[in-house]
């Protein structure tokens, strides 16, 4: 089924210049970029997009990272591309990771994992809208 997801280079990929290579990793895998931009989200935005984990122990050092630096949001397009961006990304702690994955290649920690993906249609329908409006996503 043809899907969008959203996607982020974290500030930990970012620093380590690699958003070129991530990017090139989307491409290669058939999914197409319709939406890009670079931002640096507030403390407060971090926490609004991770409010599902509010609860967790890491909560707070996770949105302290996420609002550390710029970051580039993306929609990505494509057949299955929820799934398939997860399956590129890779398990959430790097060194846990298949070889060959983005997690693997530029995570730092659990944490500091270099990328986020949508998990499924639901979230990545709600995180699209956090990020982009439909005016900003390329439609042919
Ligand atoms: P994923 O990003 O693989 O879907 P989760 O949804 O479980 O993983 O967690 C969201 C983000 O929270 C992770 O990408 C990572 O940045 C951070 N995180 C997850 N687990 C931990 C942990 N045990 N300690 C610190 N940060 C974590
Ligand atoms: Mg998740």
């Amino acid at each position: 089924m043809n899907e969008r997801t959203l996607s982020i280079v974290k500030p930990d990929a970012v620093k380590k210049n690699a958003i070129g290579d991530i990017l090139r990793r989307f491409e290669s895998a058939g999914l197409k970029i319709v939406a890009a931009k670079m931002i640096f989200l507030s403390k407060a935005e971090a926490q609004g997009f991770y409010a599902v984990h509010k609860e967790r122990p890491f909560f707070d050092s996770l949105t302290t990272f996420m609002s550390s630096g710029p970051i580039l949001v993306s929609v990505l397009e494509g057949e299955d591309a929820i799934q398939t961006n997860r399956r590129i990304l890779g398990a959430t702690d790097p060194v846990k990771a298949d070889a060959g994955t983005i997690r693997r290649d530029w995570g730092t920690d659990v944490e500091k994992n270099a990328v986020h993906g949508s998990d499924g249609p639901d979230t990545a329908r709600w995180e699209i809208a956090y990020f982009f409006s439909e005016l900003e996503i390329q439609t042919r």
